[in-house]
């Protein structure tokens, strides 16, 4: 049977008394489970080791989420052959049967929804919307991964090649083999989900080493998919440090792709390291590298400039700022600066600030480092602007900062230079909007950006000048949705693969042209 057309799973409204309490009582449920502790997966195994991963809660730091056993060198290397030989049975798998696994998985995730969220709310502190949209995409990127197999699978019906007398041609979109996938914690469902769905359905075999500060939703994650009827082995699940574990297994000579999303820094470490040939390789690693952001909105004189105020404040806060797209930083013209630079603040003062299950607007930073690395940039920020909210911790038994306003910043100031990867707005004033173009292209990265103004002539000129992988105009620059907006920047952001587009499956196989003679 067809699938019906791909179509984005719906947001809770958490604006309904209802869907509230049922998120109260997920939170509630999760606390009962709390301390459970959680096996690495390898071929049929379940492996419990003796050292774990301590996830806490970086809203409430006394609570730990879960306790998750802990991938070493050896159990790395056992991983990787368990991999490589479920490799030589899924890789011939029919595509349907395969996109079969994701359909399943993406169904019992929305039986399932409440409890994925509630762990994010306590694990990764994210508040219910945000939590809600994490486990959304989550689905999103399963039902569009499965159509798009089955769409690659049919190429020669849809796409056929020319014709020439004698012979018969056609493509066939193969696997690659067996491929590393490393996600971030910032969406510790949704990225990981959806870099995993693709290798797999498009028939490799992975090993996925989730974010240390978010294990705990990942392997729930993988829970599921063994639940959906993923044959083991397919995906295998080895926590571990990034240090020791990632670089073994990047190094690996049997590694055919890595599939990384996360900061540049450990980025490009990983394209270093995978572009040196081990010893016994006979493949180029393919590198699939997706990395941060120092992404901005730009507002000219014509523009609706509360819906402006309005956006930068959401992109630059939600979810603490922690996310690639978050708009850090804002390029306003002389004329309306005073102007948009109160309204951010008044809405900024706004913002409540407290537990990620009481839902509050703005909750904490995910890890300590993470809390001493964004206070010191607050301390530069009082050298390169005017300090106009926030400005340091905020109280709570966690890692919990205001959201921070610094105005007249200068394009060439660290904060608007460097990834925060927090609740830091910087606002440059620009004498026109070209300028405020100039100075939002004034960036290593190119991820995501917003032009904001009324006037058309303009907005044809920022669409062609603004370079980013996800421009928007006269909207925020962050909630991008699979099928919709695919995902994926240039320059220092990583490799330009759009996730949630039609050509990300292409990155996770290799395409053959058989030729028959008649
Ligand atoms: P990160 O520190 O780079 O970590 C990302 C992943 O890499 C984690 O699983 C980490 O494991 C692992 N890792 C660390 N060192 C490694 C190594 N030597 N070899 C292999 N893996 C290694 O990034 P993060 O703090 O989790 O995430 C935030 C960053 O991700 C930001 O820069 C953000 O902009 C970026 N991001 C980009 C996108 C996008 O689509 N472009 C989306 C989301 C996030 P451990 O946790 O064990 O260290």
């Amino acid at each position: 049977t067809e699938a019906a057309p791909f179509a984005n799973e719906p947001f809770v409204d958490f604006g309904v008394e209802e869907n509230r309490l049922a998120m109260e009582a997920a939170i509630g449920k999760i606390k009962e489970e709390l301390g459970r502790e959680y096996p690495l997966r390898i071929g049929d195994e379940k492996i419990y080791t003796e050292e774990k991963i301590v996830s806490l809660n970086p809203g409430d730091v006394g609570m730990a989420i879960g306790r998750v056993s802990k991938t070493d060198r050896a159990l790395a290397e056992k991983a990787m052959q368990a991999a490589l030989k479920t490799f030589e049975s899924w890789k011939n798998v029919p595509a349907e049967e395969r996109a079969g696994v994701l359909f399943r998985a993406a169904e019992r995730l929305r039986e399932r929804k409440r409890e994925f969220s509630a762990t994010m709310v306590l694990e990764a502190g994210k508040n219910y919307a945000e939590a809600d949209a994490d486990t959304a995409e989550a689905i999103d990127f399963m039902e569009f991964y499965a159509r798009e197999m089955i769409r690659l699978d049919r190429i020669n019906e849809t796409l056929p090649l020319t014709k020439i007398a004698g012979e018969d041609n056609r493509l066939e979109y193969i696997p690659l083999g067996v491929g590393i996938v490393i996600p971030p914690w910032n969406f510790p469902l949704a990225i990981c989900a959806g870099m995993t769905a693709a290798a797999i359905v498009s028939g490799n075999a992975v090993l996925l080493k989730p974010a240390s500060a978010t294990p705990v939703v990942a392997a729930k994650f993988v829970e599921l998919m063994e639940e959906a009827g993923l044959p083991p082995g397919v995906l295998n699940f080895v926590p571990g440090s990034g240090a020791e574990v990632g670089d073994y297994l990047t190094s690996h000579p049997k590694t055919r792709f890595i599939s990384f999303t996360g900061s540049k820094e450990v980025g490009l470490r990983i394209g270093r390291l995978a572009a040196e040939t081990a010893p016994g390789q006979i493949w180029i690693k393919r590198f699939v590298a997706e990395m941060g952001g120092k992404d901005g909105i730009v507002v000219d004189e014509t523009a609706d400039l509360g819906a402006a105020a309005q956006a930068i404040v959401s992109s630059a806060f939600g979810f603490q700022g922690q996310k690639c797209s978050a708009g850090s930083r804002a390029f306003v013209v002389e004329s309306v600066y005073e102007e948009v630079t109160e309204r951010i603040v008044e809405l900024t003062k706004r913002l409540s600030i407290g537990l990620p299950e009481r839902n509050c607007a703005i909750g904490p930073v995910i890890d300590e480092s993470s809390y001493k690395k964004i206070l010191g940039y607050i301390e530069i920020g009082r050298k390169e602007g005017r300090l106009l909210a926030g400005g340091g911790r905020a109280p709570g038994n966690g890692y919990y900062i205001e959201p921070t306003v610094f105005a007249d910043v200068d394009g060439k100031a660290r904060i608007m230079q460097e990834e925060i990867f927090g609740p830091v707005l910087a606002i440059g004033k620009a004498k026109d909007w070209r300028e405020a173009i100039r100075l939002y292209n004034d960036t290593e990265y190119g991820l995501t950006g917003s032009f904001f103004s009324t006037d058309e002539k303009r907005i044809e000129e920022a669409e062609r000048t603004m370079h980013c992988g996800n421009l928007y105009i006269n909207r925020k620059c962050t909630g991008a949705l699979v099928g919709v907006h695919p995902f994926g920047g240039f320059n220092m952001s990583g490799t330009d693969s759009k996730a949630g587009g039609r050509d990300y499956l292409l990155l996770f196989t290799q395409a053959k042209a058989i030729s028959r003679k008649r």
